[in-house]
This record gives C-alpha cells, sequence and structure tokens, in this order.
C-alpha cells in the first residue's frame, strides 16, 4: 500500500456541502481537487472554505454539468470522486429540463469520467427528494428502499424530479455500463448548519425568512433536517467504508415543522430573534399567498405534508451519529447573523 495520500474529486467546489466536504477531507489528509462551473469564483471560493479549513493545498479546476469539457482532466488521477455539484431551486423553472439537465447529464457525464480514470468510488449527493415523494401520504419513516414517483406532479417539484431522474440515470447506467466503478448515494433532508458567507444554499432560506420576519406568520411547511457537518461526515465515510458500494443512505436527524424552528430560534436567541413570527398561518392563506407570491407557490406541494424518513441505516452502517437539530437550527441563525445576511 503506497503511502501517498489518495485524491478525491468534490465538484462544484463553490457550494454549500461540498464546501463542507472539502473541509472534512481536507481534516482527514486527502489531496482534495474541486471544480468550479468558473474559475473567477476562485478567491472567492477559497475565503469561504478559509473559514473552516486551510484552502491552500486545494486545486480547482474548471468544469460545467452541461458541457463535456474539463471533467476527464478533474477526475484524472483521482481514487475517489465527491459528485455534489447539482442545480437547486425555490421556484419551478418554466421547464423541467433547466434542473434535469444538468442534474442527470451532468452526473453521467461524471460517473462515464469516473469510469475511464479509474475511479474506485463516487459518492454522490442524491436527496430525500428521490426517496420520499410522490406517493401516498404515510406515517411509518421513509427509508432507503422507497423511489420518489416523478410522475406524481402534485407531489413533488421540478427540483424532486430532477434528482430521482438524475439518480435513477445514474444507476441504471451503472449497471450497464459502470464496470468496476462503485456509487454510493448520499440523501439529505433540509441541510442546515453555519453558512459560509453570502453564497448560501436556498435550504438555509427557512431560517433566514424567520429572523427577518419576512414572513407574516408561520406556514405548515416541515421538513427532515440534518446539519451540513454531518452530512460532509456521512460523504467521507461513505467513500472509506468498505461493503457499501450501490447502497443509499438517507442523511436526515428529525423532522421539525417551521413552527417549532421559530420557537427554538425565540427561546435561544432573545432579542436577536424578535422578529421571528409566532403565529401559525391557515393552510388556505398559505395557498392564497401562493397565487401572488412563486417562492410559496413553488414549495405548495409541501404543504402540512410530513414526510418522516429514518437514517437508521447509515447509523448501523457508517456508524453516523447527527447531532441534535435544534443546535445546527440555532448554529445556522448565528452565521446569519454574525456574516450581516440578515
Ligand atoms: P449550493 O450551495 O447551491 O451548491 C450547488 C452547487 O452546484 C454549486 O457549487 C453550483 O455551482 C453547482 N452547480 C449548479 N449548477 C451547475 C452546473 N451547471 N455546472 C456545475 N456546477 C453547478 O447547494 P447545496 O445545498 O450545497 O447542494 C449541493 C448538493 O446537495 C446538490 O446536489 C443538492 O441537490 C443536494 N442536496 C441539498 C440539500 C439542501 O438542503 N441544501 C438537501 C438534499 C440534497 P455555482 O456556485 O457555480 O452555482
Amino acid at each position: 500500500m503506497s503511502d501517498t495520500p489518495a485524491t478525491v474529486l468534490v465538484t462544484g467546489g463553490s457550494g454549500y456541502i461540498a464546501g463542507y466536504v472539502i473541509a472534512a477531507l481536507n481534516a482527514r489528509g486527502f489531496v482534495v481537487r474541486a471544480t468550479l462551473r468558473n474559475l473567477a469564483r476562485e478567491a472567492e471560493t477559497r475565503a469561504a472554505l478559509a473559514k473552516i479549513t486551510n484552502p491552500a493545498a486545494i486545486e480547482f479546476v474548471a468544469a460545467d454539468l452541461n458541457g463535456d469539457a474539463g471533467w476527464s482532466e478533474a477526475v484524472a488521477g483521482c481514487t475517489y470522486v465527491q459528485h455534489v455539484a447539482s442545480p437547486l431551486a425555490t421556484t419551478d423553472p418554466k421547464d423541467d429540463d433547466e434542473l434535469v439537465r444538468p442534474a442527470r447529464d451532468g452526473a453521467l457525464r461524471v460517473m462515464r469520467a469516473s469510469r475511464d480514470a479509474g475511479v474506485r468510488r463516487v459518492v454522490m449527493t442524491a436527496s430525500v427528494a428521490s426517496i420520499a415523494y410522490g406517493r401516498d401520504h404515510r406515517t411509518t419513516p421513509y427509508t432507503e428502499t422507497d423511489w420518489t414517483d416523478e410522475t406524481n406532479r402534485a407531489d413533488t417539484s421540478a427540483y424532486v424530479r430532477s434528482k430521482t431522474i438524475a439518480e435513477r440515470a445514474v444507476r441504471d447506467w451503472l449497471a450497464h455500463e459502470g464496470g468496476a466503478l462503485e456509487l454510493v448515494t448520499i440523501h439529505p433532508g433540509l441541510v442546515l448548519g453555519p453558512v459560509l458567507g453570502r453564497d448560501f444554499s436556498t435550504s438555509i432560506e427557512a431560517i433566514k425568512k424567520l429572523l427577518e420576519g419576512s414572513v407574516p406568520g408561520l406556514p405548515k411547511f416541515g421538513w427532515p433536517v440534518v446539519d451540513v457537518r454531518d452530512v460532509a461526515d456521512m460523504h467521507v465515510s461513505a467513500m472509506l467504508a468498505p461493503g457499501v458500494a450501490g447502497e443509499r443512505f438517507i442523511a436526515a436527524a428529525d423532522f421539525w415543522w417551521m413552527k417549532d424552528m421559530a420557537a427554538a430560534l425565540k427561546r435561544r436567541l432573545g432579542a436577536r430573534a424578535g422578529k421571528v413570527p409566532t403565529l401559525q398561518l391557515p393552510n388556505f392563506a398559505v395557498r392564497l399567498a401562493a397565487l401572488f407570491d412563486p417562492l410559496v407557490r413553488g414549495q405548495l406541494f409541501e404543504l402540512g405534508r410530513e414526510h418522516r424518513v429514518s437514517h437508521e441505516k447509515a447509523t448501523r452502517l457508517l456508524a453516523w451519529h447527527p447531532r441534535p437539530t435544534e443546535d445546527s437550527i440555532i448554529e445556522t441563525a448565528e452565521s446569519l447573523i454574525a456574516e450581516g445576511l440578515v
């Protein structure tokens, strides 16, 4: 066995989760290379990463999920790939393809390049979006054996459909053309935790809106929540664990309604949570608001829905133990305040 540390490619190095994955890999001594779709963002990305890791040794290369250029150079010499990049959206685009194309075709580009370069394992950031939607309401938690039915447009968004279509395409491709390449998919819930700057993920919007008081009351929205640092740790564990090739792992701690998030913010942040609303909005009022607000409209399919998921498998096979969600909620808020973003 060589003592040279393995090289790991992280796609979408400018992203929120990718930043923490890079930090977790750096902490474990891996050589990290990261893609950006535009190298003009390298300095900004390094500055954000410097808040949680030493970015000096990280190499940045250019590659866009929508094009072939750069991917074979990006994976050259890598033992592992962390495919984290994929577009997020809070509102549905006119055409699903705006999200599906980069999510699915981009993932296939990463997979093909990885196979051709002899990469051992790709860890792909999937989502509970490809597990828990488009099905009849149920009270038992969803598990890794469940798949979203993306043909049910009433219980899916374009983003949910893009994540489901991308994961299925990648798994189909792997079965027929993957050769010795291994794949593990990670399925986070709503990812919270300290932001690294202005370019935070859309998952942070819920906490930002509460703190700003920019929502008049509390819509009955809720999500399985997870801390970004726990998501990153799972990406590294899934990359290294023997015997888990092909597996899916849910990364979510527990389910939180917005009203419980608001209550935690009030309780723990005192005056700093002065604008956080307390009134629960009736569903009809949210539906009415959706007529005028595309952001609310884009989330309407989630209204009143309790998509509970289980992380039992990750605990059993990856020894994954998420931190308390309330602490993540508070640290998200504190970071937004510290960065001057609310
Ligand atoms: P993020 O901060 O918005 O990161 C998304 C990343 O994808 C960015 O680096 C972005 O690059 C990149 N990207 C988007 N379109 C691209 C394209 N055409 N070519 C190359 N790169 C592209 O969001 P995140 O929360 O870290 O999300 C990362 C992954 O986690 C995604 O796969 C997402 O679906 C998944 N996920 C997120 C959550 C959550 O709650 N945040 C939950 C479940 C799963 P730019 O910076 O250039 O835009």
